[in-house]
């Protein structure tokens, strides 16, 4: 279940934080597998783009009237090129033979398309890790090509790297933007400082004002049970609501069971070798789902007190409930709060029924 007021609370929040900073925020909703209602009820809560990973979920945006700019923000395929160049008005680049393709592209369709070139400041996924080259594609954009507009700069810290969006990386950023406004003799528009994990310097108040746009996805979806609030303790993310997304699942079978396997034991259903720890006979309820839907069991928190998530297979959980406040019974439904991989793979399943609140 996905509660659309609570999730644009928690864009209004954020984006209050981030306007104190002279700071827009993009809603990213590649984490909710880019649900139009998401998109909506972040730009409710005052997104100024819509951002997602996939052109498909950018397409439904698009279709839905979505009406503010739509950006791409996994470097374009060269496959996609001209559906990219029809579908978003921005996107993330970090390759200039895709930006020649989207320039012819964009040149064929009679559009300017807005590019930010992407910056590898450390983290080692996307962008120009020589920023001698950084600046020429700038140049060659602003220059050469009539079909695209350079919008701007932007980074992407916090993700396979695990480098944090320290000051000196912000500031970094914002000294790139000057060379590049200097090489171009303007302004740039936007200075994109990073994802969710980038709220540290809005939090720890180190932004550099160059740096006005931050591209969040968990940080809104999730609250406090974002890295930013369980990783790194940030009191400023307590504010928002853990609960736009709900799982609620029904119980199959309640049983007294032995609470270690009996028999000799081999592998489970994943080729794994869990250990079990042996309590006794212990209350259980199956629910019918399982990591075919949400992947791993540490991402789903049940709200009920006094019950634990003890395993699960594909399509089965198993939570001991011996220490329940609560009586179930079969057929009741117990809820649970998700981590963002867990929401990001509910709302992508088909064999998860969705309810938009
Ligand atoms: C996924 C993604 C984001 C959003 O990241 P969150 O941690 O969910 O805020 C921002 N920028 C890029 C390039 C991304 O791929």
């Amino acid at each position: 279940m996905t509660d659309t007021a609570k999730l644009s609370e928690n864009t209004r929040i954020l984006s209050g934080r981030c306007a104190e900073c002279g700071i827009m925020v993009a809603g990213v909703i590649k984490g909710a597998s880019g649900i139009v209602d998401v998109a909506r009820a972040m730009v409710d809560g005052g997104a100024k783009m819509i951002c997602s990973s996939r052109l498909e979920q950018l397409k439904r945006c698009k279709e839905a009237g979505i009406g503010v700019p739509l950006l791409m923000i996994r470097i374009p395929m060269l496959s996609e090129v001209e559906e990219l160049i029809a579908t978003a008005d921005v996107s993330l680049n970090s390759e200039v033979e895709v930006l020649k393709a989207l320039n012819a592209e964009a040149l064929k369709q009679g559009k300017k398309h807005k590019v930010i070139l992407m910056a590898d400041l450390g983290d080692l996924r996307e962008g120009f890790f020589d920023h001698g080259e950084l600046t020429a594609a700038a140049v060659l954009v602003e220059n050469k090509m009539d079909g695209l507009v350079l919008a701007g700069i932007g980074t992407n810290l916090g993700c396979t790297g695990s480098v944090m969006p320290t000051e000196d990386k912000m500031l970094r950023l914002a000294e790139l933007a000057e060379e590049i406004e200097r090489s171009i003799g303007r302004e740039l528009d936007i200075v994109s400082g990073g994802a969710t994990s980038s709220l540290m310097g809005v939090f720890d108040g180190y932004m550099p004002k160059k740096i006005n746009m931050l591209r969040l996805g968990a940080g809104l979806l999730c609250g406090p049970l974002e890295d930013m609030k369980m990783t790194y303790g940030y009191d400023q993310m307590d504010a928002l609501n853990d609960d736009v997304f709900t799982l609620r699942a029904e119980i199959i079978e309640i049983k007294d069971k032995a609470s270690h396997p009996i028999g000799k034991l081999g592998v489970d259903a994943f080729g794994q070798k869990p250990v079990y720890v042996d309590r006794g006979i212990r209350k259980r309820a199956l629910i019918a789902v399982g990591r075919a839907d949400y992947g791993d069991i540490s991402d789903i928190i049940p709200i009920d007190e006094g019950v634990e998530v003890v395993g699960a297979s594909g399509d089965h959980t198993i939570i001991d409930i011996e220490d329940a406040k609560k009586t179930y019974r079969i057929g009741d439904i117990m809820e649970f709060r998700l981590h963002y991989s867990a929401i990001m793979r509910l709302t992508g399943s088909e064999n998860v029924k969705h309810v938009i609140k």
